[in-house]
């Protein structure tokens, strides 16, 4: 803020708007529910309801904050308790305070120097997740590992894989480019990110492996090996295994231990992806998703799905740093400072992608320390209990059959009368604004999924929800 400059924010105009911008947001919340949570705008409604041109002469902050009534129609409410869509991006107060104050301090992480406590935050906190969870501890930084945050899993797994190929090329690719044999292994139903990984570091799709999949949807472990095998005997060289644990789908879990093995074996780099159901861990009960970590070389989670911590936060661990370090450094001289090249600190920098980084440890911060670790676990135990009674509701309605397994909170059920059927019935819920599910295809079935994991939902929600849905599907038969 500025006290003198006619140009900027003054310090009490920056406080009144700021208390309006926070009054704004709690009124939102206490409303969410009453919003339809899918926007019902046609493409473009938005865009005809905003100014030409950009306005010559600043206008009031009041006036700005009001703006936000043209955008609200074209807000998807993925706060809504009533968000059941793809896999939540549950938030909370902390969180978001949190932000807050990042975004307001506005410093960059790029380097320990630029910002030391940005960095010694992160690390510490991420070593703290490492016996919060129980995962290996490989992973933190007191050992050969580490953990770093990444914006998405997207951006995770693509670090991982960039680390197999540099590690199987000695580092080779960085400098000439890949020579096109090397070949990289997930299952059909890994998520989206990883055949995008897979272009990206130019790998090239040809050379990704989709592993089958058995009846419940998890990686074929002995199809892996025969893949493998036929690659090397062609001359081919498998650098990269990317299990699920809780794929996009259906959460179907991978066999990471046997696959583990298989890696180990043949010396590939094994990198789990549990963007949803890594906070499960949080809670003993629930630890069977950790199963073969001591296998992988990288695990990642989102707090930003399931941890109650604002979009943007991914976990990233790694078992060895140094490929990590020796696939992403780069040291120009505008960067060089007195730590930049001792052993005693972290760039974070030189753990990811970007150079800049924000300071994401600490709505992370916000969040552990708001809620504590019992916190944590009560939240998850309520949306794996309350999806337990859902599921009895759905089982017993006999119109309605569940095709999947459910080891965690998404539930995969479809309408008796079939594909078009269950389709129609999905839009007419999401239509209506009551609720907002996404689908998929899983042996050409077309299927419901319905998401539990919202901050603010409740069994009543889901009751509410649960009767609007077979309530709609009656209406439509005897239409
Ligand atoms: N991996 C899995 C299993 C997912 O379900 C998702 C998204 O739902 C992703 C990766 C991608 O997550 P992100 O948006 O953080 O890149």
């Amino acid at each position: 803020m500025n006290k003198s400059s006619k140009l900027h924010m003054k310090t009490d105009e920056f406080k009144k708007q700021g208390y309006k911008v926070i009054d704004w947001l709690a009124d939102y919340y206490e409303h969410v529910e009453e919003y339809p949570v899918l926007s019902q705008v046609e493409p473009g409604d938005i865009r005809s309801k905003l100014p030409e041109k950009a306005p010559n002469t600043g206008r009031a902050h009041d006036e700005i904050l009001n703006d936000m009534n043209i955008l609200m129609p074209g807000i998807t409410h993925w706060q809504s308790p009533n968000f059941h869509a793809f896999f939540p991006c549950a938030t909370s107060g902390p969180a978001i305070l949190g932000d807050l104050i990042s975004t307001g301090l506005g410093v960059n992480g790029m380097s320990w120097a630029t910002s030391p406590a940005c960095t010694e935050l992160e690390t510490h906190i991420l070593d703290w997740l490492v016996d919060m969870m129980d995962l290996p501890v490989k992973f933190k930084s007191n050992s050969k590992g580490g953990g770093v945050i990444q914006d998405t899993a997207s951006s995770a797994s693509l670090v991982a894989l960039l680390c197999s190929r540099e590690k199987a090329s000695n580092g080779r690719t960085n400098e000439n480019g890949s020579n096109g044999d090397f070949i990289a292994y997930t299952s059909s139903q890994a998520h989206s990110s990883i055949e995008k990984a897979v272009k990206i570091a130019g790998i090239g799709k040809n050379n990704m492996r989709m592993v089958d999949v058995d009846q419940n949807f998890s990686m074929d472990s002995s199809h892996l090996r025969q893949l493998i095998e036929k690659d090397i005997s062609n001359g081919l060289k498998p650098i990269f295994v990317c299990a699920t644990v809780g794929t996009t789908s259906s959460t179907a879990i991978d066999p990471v231990n046997e696959i583990g093995k298989i890696c180990k074996e043949f010396g590939i780099w094994l990198h789990v992806d549990a963007a949803m159901a890594g906070p499960a861990a949080l809670c003993k009960e629930y630890r069977f998703i950790n199963d073969g970590l001591n296998y992988a070389d990288s695990y990642n989670f989102n707090p930003h799905k399931w941890m109650l911590t604002s979009f943007d936060c991914s976990i990233f661990y790694v078992a060895d740093r140094s490929q990590l370090i020796n696939t992403m450094s780069i040291l120009p001289e505008y960067l060089k400072n007195k730590t930049s090249t001792s052993e005693s600190v972290f760039d974070l920098r030189d753990w990811g992608i970007p150079l800049g980084r924000r300071f994401r440890a600490l709505k992370l911060w916000h969040v552990i320390n708001y809620y504590g670790v019992s916190g944590l676990q009560e939240f998850i135990r309520t949306h794996m209990e309350n999806t337990k009674i859902l599921r009895s509701w759905i089982e017993m309605e006999k119109d309605f059959e569940i095709v999947t397994p459910t080891p965690l909170t998404l539930i995969c059920f479809r309408h008796t009368k079939g594909n078009n059927f269950t389709e129609k019935l999905l839009n007419t819920i999401n239509e209506s604004g009551k609720a907002y599910m996404t689908h998929t295809k899983l042996n050409d079935q077309y299927i419901i999924r319905f998401s539990v994991g919202q901050t603010s939902t409740t069994i009543d929600h889901l009751k509410e929800t649960w009767n609007y849905i077979v309530k709609t599907s009656k209406g439509m038969i005897e239409a």
